[in-house]
C-alpha cells in the first residue's frame, strides 16, 4: 500500500518552511504525519514507543530513497 506523506490535518506534504512533514503518531497501525503547524495537535502522548519506531523507519526510508 502506498504511503502518503501528508499532514493529517491540512494534507500538505511540507511545512510552511519547506521541510517535509514528519511522523508524530501512529493511529490504527498507520503512520500519522504532521506539518510544523499541526504537529502539536496531532502528536501522540510523549513516550509512545510506536512513534519512536515509526520516526526511525521514516528516516530510514528517506535515506533509502537517496535524496
Ligand atoms: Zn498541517
Amino acid at each position: 500500500m502506498p504511503r502518503s506523506r501528508r499532514c493529517a490535518h491540512c494534507r500538505k506534504a511540507t511545512s510552511p518552511n519547506g521541510a517535509p512533514v514528519t511522523v508524530v503518531a501512529v493511529r490504527d497501525g498507520r503512520d500519522v504525519y504532521a506539518c510544523s503547524l499541526h504537529r502539536e495537535e496531532l502528536a501522540a502522548p510523549a513516550g509512545d514507543p510506536l512513534v519512536a519506531i515509526a520516526q526511525y523507519q521514516d528516516m530510514a526510508r528517506r535515506r533509502g530513497a537517496g535524496r
